[in-house]
């Protein structure tokens, strides 16, 4: 599978895809030998950044960029800073970025990069210095027609912001190098929005065209409390529904049946800007409470929508199984590879007995590759407006991600339904997502 001696996130990835792609590779052996090319990455960076603390001493951390697959375009993928960032994890991100760009229907190819790096604690300065020097090794492998990098966890609109300053710097270059930029300096409306936003557009395709309803009275558990949970929270909010969690890595918030308000929302937001911790919310309020260590997915008796939006593998089987019992009959993954298999096993199994759409008892499930791809087209359509210097709308950009949004949702419907798994006559959006974004893919790079 792999060639390190362990990479789990990297072959639960793998193993994912491979599960749900069997039946299309036994119809279509031509395919088999792309498959075995495509888990290879077409190149790994790996490099030292030093940088200087506030008190003058020297630090060291880890960088790198896998550049794994351009067949469809420039390697297009984000920057994680967090302290767990190995390569184990930045081959699955990576992996999962392939199909997921294909699947927006943009010329974009996959990667993805970061660093062990922790933003946490660290002064303003501090994240300049190393963003600096991060950029100072990673320049010489990115460019606007080669690998255009993003955020991530640990990176959004500043730390881009850092390091498009110093491409510019190093290179003595203005290009769409990066994406997620300021909306004054080559960045793209809806960009911040468009994780979130887009997450919640895909589920309103879920909600309409396998129950024909829509999000009024709907209610809606969210995980994270970072910019993907903050824009699903706020959209959410705007369609009608409730939502009734936010959470962090420490605890999780429940709200009472009346949710949070956008006003909370906005809250949280500055509460996270400054850095500090969920708790910081709920202190004095009586219609939230603050579960320590405990994720959303068994804190509520019933609930219609699961959206989770904070890391890999934070819903395991127990809780997949918790949220069936909840009542909730769609989930859709903000995060990359949110659930873990044996969770997706879970949700997928309830399609087993089923005949129609409208069965009840029926839990769908949206992976993060076909459910979050919204910042990454957005991404996508950012570095068309760099390319063309040009400065589309906000409501140009909202319908554009909104139809990329449906045309997804549509695909995956469609070839899920031709590779339903489980002898099930619904369809299967997990096999869908894979089999067509796979499919897309290989056929470039046949
Ligand atoms: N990090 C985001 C993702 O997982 C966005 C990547 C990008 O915009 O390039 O898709």
């Amino acid at each position: 599978m792999s060639n390190l001696p362990s990479e789990p996130e990297f072959e639960q990835a793998l193993s994912e895809i491979e599960g749900t792609l069997t039946p299309f590779l036994e119809k279509n052996p031509e395919y088999a030998k792309c498959f075995k090319v495509i888990q290879i990455p077409e190149r790994i960076i790996q490099f030292r950044v030093t940088w200087e603390d506030d008190k003058g001493q020297v630090q060291v951390n880890r960088g790198y960029r896998v550049q794994f697959n351009s067949a469809l375009g420039p390697y297009k993928g984000g920057l994680r800073f967090h302290p767990s960032v190995n390569l184990s994890i930045l081959k699955f991100l990576g992996f999962e970025q392939i199909f997921k760009n294909a699947l927006t229907g943009q010329p974009i190819g996959g990667g993805k990069g970061g660093s062990d790096f922790d933003p946490k604690g660290k002064s303003d300065n501090e994240i300049k210095k190393f963003c600096y020097a991060f950029m100072i090794e990673l320049s010489r492998h990115i460019g606007d027609l080669t690998d255009v990098p993003a955020g991530d966890i640990g990176v959004g609109g500043r730390e881009v912001g850092y390091m498009f300053g110093a491409y510019k710097k190093y290179r003595n270059e203005f290009a769409g190098v990066l994406t997620g930029k300021g909306i004054n300096w080559g960045g793209s409306y809806i960009r911040p929005e468009a994780t979130g936003y887009g997450v919640v557009y895909f589920t309103e395709s879920m909600l309409r065209d396998l129950d024909n309803t829509d999000y009024q009275g709907k209610r809606v558990l969210i995980s994270g409390s970072g910019n993907v949970a903050q824009f699903a929270a706020l959209k959410v909010i705007e369609l009608g529904g409730t939502v009734l969690s936010l959470s962090d890595s420490t605890g999780t918030l429940i709200a009472n049946d009346a949710g949070f308000t956008p006003e909370d929302v906005q809250f949280i937001a500055d509460i996270k800007l400054k850095r500090q911790a969920l708790t910081a919310f709920s202190e004095g309020k009586s219609n939230f409470t603050w579960h320590a260590g405990k994720r959303p997915w068994t804190l509520v008796e019933k609930a219609d929508v699961a959206l989770p939006c904070a890391t890999q593998n934070e819903v395991n089987k127990e809780e997949a199984e918790a949220l069936i019992k909840a009542g909730v009959r769609y989930v859709a993954e903000g995060s990359n590879m949110g659930s873990e298999n044996s969770a997706i096993e879970v949700f997928e199994a309830t399609r087993a007995e089923a005949k129609n759409l409208s069965d009840a008892g029926v839990c769908w499930y949206a992976p993060g590759k076909a459910a979050n791809l919204g910042g990454v087209a957005v991404s996508a359509l950012e570095m068309a407006q760099n390319s063309s210097r040009e400065k589309w709308t906000f409501e140009v950009l909202d319908q554009k991600l909104k139809d990329i949004m449906a045309d997804c949702y549509n695909a995956c419907y469609a070839t899920g339904k031709e590779y339903s798994k489980n002898g099930s006559t619904l369809p299967s959006l997990q096999a869908g997502a894979n089999v067509a974004g796979f499919k897309m893919v290989a056929d470039a790079m046949k």
